[in-house]
């Protein structure tokens, strides 16, 4: 399993990005973040993303895969800085 750079939801199927930093053009399920798309297309940084998407209530892309007790601060302890 691979970590959302963005929301730090740890359970991508697929890394976000490549060895050589190729985005796989991979969506997050939590933060619905897609490598390729919203930082090279949008110019967004990981950061400016995470921003928006909480502003927006920090909605879960695909909700069947949140947990229970689901908190957004802890998650965020998982993206390495
Ligand atoms: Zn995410």
């Amino acid at each position: 399993m691979f970590i959302c750079n963005v929301c730090g939801f740890d359970k991508l199927e697929w890394p976000q990005y490549l060895e050589d930093d190729e985005p796989n053009f991979v969506i997050c399920d939590c933060c619905g973040f897609q490598s390729g798309y919203d930082d090279l297309d949008q110019g967004l940084t990981f950061d400016e993303y995470l921003d928006k998407w909480i502003k927006r209530g920090a909605i879960w892309v695909d909700e069947s895969k949140k947990p229970k007790k689901w908190s957004l601060e802890k998650q965020l302890k998982n993206i390495k800085k």
